[in-house]
């Protein structure tokens, strides 16, 4: 029988929460499938690791986790350590390392949740955001001098190289074109960036005849971020830049119904590294502990993981168990309108697993 081999890092706050629930609802539909297992490595890295060695994870963090299928990831964030510390000490130094350029992050309407939009019905918004992950805005390239004098200086440059856009664009056009509406809206801040957004443009134009069955369209970030808003329905694919895409796929969530629901794949598509798959949420300090979180995130995460393991029947029942769960009210978490907790909409699912034909 097929073992899969999961590195399970929950990170912090309510990291720890979910990734718990989503190793049980695992490992309840691998019993369900009997053709395959789950085995998880833990990893207690993250905000309490660094306060007792000074580093988010080990030395060699990056050696003990590159020969795992996958990687389960809960959350960074600690309230007593700066959010750039926590960011590039973990996700980031696992995400550019293991060269997970692609970072896919659908958003949809799930049975049974509302959206605070009002002009869309379920099933009415379907979108999957394509957000570069490797370089953009999140480079890393800067700095920062003469701290604390009136010429104190700071740079964050923006760094984009043309094989960097291509391979993003390519996977995004191949995403779009895999997708009934085959519709890709490419998004840049063109007018005002005048060189690496133009390149952005340029090298759409130049691969979108790869992809002739596929219809796409360019807008500027702050009109994609109006049309999401307003005209909900004309949006399917849409791929951006590090930042641009992080901020509308926040946007994307919310309209979604809760960041408590989204999903994320840190996809290394070529399969040299392992992918990185993870609940779009951060720690939630304010919820920690209090057995409330919605694991839903990542459930739905776990499904892409799945998917991207070729376990698309697994994947298939996973996400019709969410969606039932999601479609009854009493399974809601307090973020969705409800009071369910964590592990009522946990067990729900697993019923849903066990109880499933598809
Ligand atoms: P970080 O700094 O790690 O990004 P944060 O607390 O600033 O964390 P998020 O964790 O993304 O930001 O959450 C913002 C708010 O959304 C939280 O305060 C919480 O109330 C709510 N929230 C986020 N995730 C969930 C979840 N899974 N279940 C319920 N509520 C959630």
């Amino acid at each position: 029988m097929k073992a899969y081999k999961i590195a399970a890092i929950p990170g912090d706050g309510i990291g720890s929460e979910v990734i718990a629930a989503g190793v049980e609802v695992l490992n309840a539909l691998a019993l369900r499938e009997s053709s395959f297992v789950f085995r998880f490595d833990q990893f207690d890295w993250g905000g309490e690791y660094y306060k007792q060695h000074g580093r988010m994870m080990p030395e060699d963090g990056r050696d003990q986790i590159k020969d795992h299928d996958a990687i389960l990831f809960g959350s960074a964030g600690h309230p007593d350590i700066p959010d750039h510390i926590t960011l590039w000490g973990l996700r980031l130094a696992i995400c550019q390392p293991f060269d997970q350029y692609a970072n896919v992050r659908p958003a949809r309407l799930l049975p049974g949740i509302k959206s605070p939009l009002s002009n869309i019905d379920d099933g009415e918004l379907d979108w999957v955001i394509v957000r570069e992950n490797s370089e953009g805005e999140y480079a890393g390239v800067g700095g920062r001098v003469h701290q604390g004098l009136p010429l104190e200086t700071a740079t964050d440059v923006s760094l984009f190289t043309r094989s960097g856009i291509e391979r993003i664009m390519r996977f995004a056009f191949k995403l779009a074109q895999s997708r009934p509406r085959k519709l890709l809206t490419v998004v840049t801040k063109s007018n005002a960036q005048r060189h690496a957004m133009v390149m952005w443009d340029e090298i759409a134009e130049q691969i979108a005849p790869e992809f002739s069955d596929v219809s796409w369209d360019k807008m500027l970030v702050d009109a994609m971020a109006a049309r999401m808003v307003t005209s909900p329905k004309s949006i399917d694919t849409v791929v951006a830049t590090n930042l641009h895409a992080d901020i509308l796929s926040d946007l994307a969530a919310a309209l979604a119904g809760s960041l408590g629901i989204a999903p994320t794949a840190n996809l290394n598509p070529e399969g040299e590294f392992p992918s990185m798959f993870e609940p779009i949420h951060g720690s939630a300090f304010d919820i920690m502990d209090k057995g409330i979180a919605n694991p839903i995130g990542t459930f739905w995460s776990s499904a892409m993981m799945l998917e991207h393991l070729g376990e698309t029947v697994a994947a298939r029942r996973l996400m019709n168990a969410i969606e039932r769960v999601t479609a009854d009210q009493q399974f809601h978490t307090p973020d969705l309108g409800g009071n369910a907790d964590t592990e009522r909409v946990t067990q729900a699912v697993i019923d849903a697993i066990r109880g499933s034909n598809n």
